[in-house]
């Protein structure tokens, strides 16, 4: 059934001479016709051609134009010994192009982005097995010999065989030196080891068996379907998700699992090694340029079985993708908003749909727009109601600010502070979390007002005291704390207002001196693995106390944690985001969700203003259906999505006039729009109105659910003059509005 081009037997479609179309992945936005080299290419074939004087990397489209003067072609200057691209990924790639309004050229870089792409690996030596038969065998030799058996005598460097066979290092180097294997120099990358779908699985609880029944047929039957697999934190979701990947190894087909944020999957990886023997292969940022190669040359070849990896993994070049699964489906992480502009969940859903795969949508509070599509049907929906084993769900109060406010400068309410002693007390672990990075989000001057900004960004600096510095969380651009005002020159009277963690840290630390604390904010690890072992610590029990950003609120097991205090409910219901209450509803059921994840019965108090917001009344009661629906019903209202199709144009520019100028003519120029029955809005400042330097104006788009606004908007933007320091993106279903 899969589309496998490139048979070496088949003749080129194109042979030497002809022209051909090829897509550079650079640089230009349109096919270019050329010469086929000797040999010929067919559609598919990665190409080396020149532009310009540069040489880059294309894939062959389809047959050349013509019109162009023959003798003017340019010869391609070779064929690349890589997989071609198969049909479905072209299709997927110029679906999504024409989907989110980005040139067929970024998309194809994104599909491609695997350094050294045709290169050949690299040469090394390796251990090979000689003729020699060991004098004396023992197990673990016998180990080894088997790891030869299996995964053939491709030569492997010394700790990969120990691990592949499972046997101490010492038990290699005593076959190297009995001569029984050897180093030879080969050319090959190490081989994934082999995942054993058959391996057993735990024994599944009667909803997860169900469950992974459910996920099973419909990944056994090779059509698409998405299904929302909906279950609170500790339901056992990825347990049952896990069955579905089993199945679509057993069926000889490759499956994806996308986790939103690295330091997750470090965690997922034991799990999957504990599932089926063995680990995956991993696609994301911190993945070296030789692993990257690696994994991408063996996806296409079809010799990964299972990638696990962040949302840039929708674009590896699957021989047979079975199966999708978009962990934490609602994840904000999932949206790329820079560059090609996509959302994860959408591409994957596109994607399935032309593999004939299946997806898993996997959250505990899924988005709306999942939600919207299960209840019309579109998605089929699963549920996994309870925890798993015998934690219980968190009990949830609200601690009302109004009544019981903090001090001034303080922020840590004394109902919340009565319910922390008592758990320390108890030996208990607890999480104070506030979704605010650094110590105070304001530095102002107390005797003339002045707050301190960013030279390059319409925001505020942030202080973040542990580093000594402030810091613009737009740029990154940091620079000393003042003890002088910069405006009125005053001196000592510059204060942090508000609160960030590092600054709930100090409060807690003057409150429970003896506790052990620990920071658990993004900004203060150094990488991935650095971040992981400090959740680990934390899970064994190594902090008392954690205060935490929504890096807490993803996925970590904590089975000590019994009290969540969530510092400022409201922080998110600020501003005129429609999505603010979907985005608080789902933050806060997480980070709650990490209370009582074992024996020990959870409990989370809320500070808040706003107790009857509609939000927080759903939190406090456990109403995620009636949360939903009144969430749809505003959103149906307004016509936003997902019941109207929305998107944000972004005309940026270091030259404030001009930006203005193309977004004011962009705004003159809708009738094509209107005529359609789309609204335009603005143009506005952007909700930062000036990044890194440019400034930026937005236009937001409206229309019915059924009008494509793709083809529209394309030509509205096109019959624009647009000057070369000027940028225009599009965000189709931006994520606030
Ligand atoms: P979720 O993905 O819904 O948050 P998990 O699959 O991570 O839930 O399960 C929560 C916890 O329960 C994990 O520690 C997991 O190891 C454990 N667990 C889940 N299902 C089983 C099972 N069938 N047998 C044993 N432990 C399980
Ligand atoms: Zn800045």
């Amino acid at each position: 059934r899969p589309d496998l081009p490139g048979d070496p037997a088949a003749p080129p479609e194109f042979p030497a001479g002809t022209p051909v179309a090829v897509l550079t992945a650079e640089g230009l936005d349109r096919f270019l016709d050329y010469r086929a080299p000797g040999g010929g290419v067919s559609v598919g074939d990665f190409v080396a051609a020149p532009l310009g004087p540069r040489r880059v990397l294309g894939v062959v489209w389809g047959p050349g134009r013509g019109g162009f003067p023959p003798e003017k072609l340019r010869d391609i200057a070779r064929r690349l010994d890589v997989t071609p691209m198969r049909g479905q990924m072209r299709e997927f790639l110029t679906r999504a192009a024409d989907y989110t309004l980005t040139p067929l050229t970024l998309m194809l870089r994104l599909a491609s982005r695997a350094p050294g792409l045709g290169e050949p690996p690299a040469s090394r030596p390796l251990l090979r097995l000689t003729e020699d038969v060991p004098e004396r065998m023992t197990e673990a030799r016998a180990r080894v010999l088997a790891a030869f058996a299996e995964y053939g005598n491709l030569g492997f460097a010394p700790g990969e065989l120990a691990a592949l066979a499972g046997v101490s290092h010492g038990v290699v180097a005593g076959l190297e030196k009995a001569g029984v294997i050897r180093r030879e120099i080969v050319t090959r990358d190490p081989p994934f080891p082999r995942l054993d779908p058959e391996a057993p699985a735990r024994a599944l609880s009667p909803a997860q068996a169900a469950a992974a029944a459910t996920l099973r047929a419909r990944v056994a039957s090779g059509a698409y379907s998405t299904t929302l697999l909906k279950g609170v934190t500790g339901s056992g979701k990825t347990e049952a998700y896990l069955e579905a990947v089993a199945e679509a190894l057993a069926a000889g087909r490759q499956a994806l699992v996308l986790l939103p944020e690295i330091a997750l999957s470090v965690e997922f990886l034991d799990r999957v090694e504990a599932r089926f023997g063995a680990r995956p292969v991993e696609w994301h940022s911190g993945v070296t340029q030789a692993n990257r190669r690696r994994g991408w040359t063996a996806v296409a070849e079809g010799r990964a079985q299972l990638v696990v990896g962040a949302r840039s993994a929708l674009f590896l070049p699957f021989a047979d993708l079975g199966l999708i699964v978009v962990d934490e489906e609602h994840d904000g992480s999932y949206k790329q908003e820079e560059g090609v502009i996509y959302h994860a969940r959408d591409m994957a859903v596109l994607r399935a749909s032309i593999e004939k795969a299946a997806v898993v949508l996997a959250s505990a509070t899924p988005s709306l727009e999942t939600w919207a599509n299960a209840e019309a049907g579109k998605y089929a929906r699963l549920e996994l109601p309870e925890r798993f084993g015998v934690a219980r769900l968190p009990e949830m109060a609200a601690v009302d600010l109004r009544e019981a406010a903090p001090g001034p400068g303080r922020f840590i309410s004394e109902p919340l502070a009565r319910a922390v002693s008592d758990r320390l007390a108890a030996g208990e672990q607890v999480l104070l979390f506030l979704n605010r990075r650094g110590y105070a989000p304001l530095t102002i001057c107390r005797a003339c007002g002045h707050q301190v900004g960013c030279d390059n960004c319409d925001a505020r600096m942030v202080e973040h005291r542990f580093r000594g510095r402030l810091v613009c969380h737009q740029c990154g651009a940091t620079r000393p704390i003042p003890t002088r005002c910069p405006a009125c020159e005053v001196e000592g009277k510059m204060t942090a207002l508000g609160p960030g963690v590092e600054r709930v840290a100090e409060e807690a630390e003057a409150l429970w001196p003896g506790a052990r604390r620990a920071i658990l904010s993004s900004d203060l690890a150094q990488g991935a693995a650095e971040l992981k072992a400090r959740i680990d610590e934390i899970a064994a029990g190594g902090a008392d106390l954690v205060i935490g950003t929504q890096l807490v609120s993803k996925g970590h097991n904590f089975p000590h944690l019994t009290l969540v205090g969530v510092i400022d409910a409201d922080l998110g219901l600020q501003g005129g985001d429609l999505r603010a209450a979907e985005k608080t509803f789902q933050l806060i059921r997480q980070v709650a969700g990490r209370a009582g994840r074992a024996e020990r019965p959870g409990l989370a108090l809320i500070q808040t203003h706003l107790p009857d917001h509609p939000a927080i009344r759903a939190i406090l009661e456990n109403d995620d259906e009636g949360f939903w629906r009144a969430e749809a019903e505003q959103r149906r209202f307004a016509g936003a999505p997902p019941y109207g199709r929305m998107a944000g144009i972004i005309v940026t520019g270091t030259d404030e006039t001009r930006a203005w100028e193309t977004a004011r003519a962009l705004g003159r120029a809708v009738d094509g729009l209107r005529a359609l029955g789309a609204e335009v809005y603005g143009p506005a400042p952007a909700p930062i109105a000036r990044i890194r330097g440019r400034w930026r104006a937005r236009l937001l788009v409206k229309a019915p659910k059924g009008v494509a606004i793709q083809s529209a908007i394309h030509a509205w933007i096109a019959a624009v003059a647009v000057p070369a320091n000027v940028r225009v993106t599009v965000d189709i279903d931006p994520q606030s509005f």
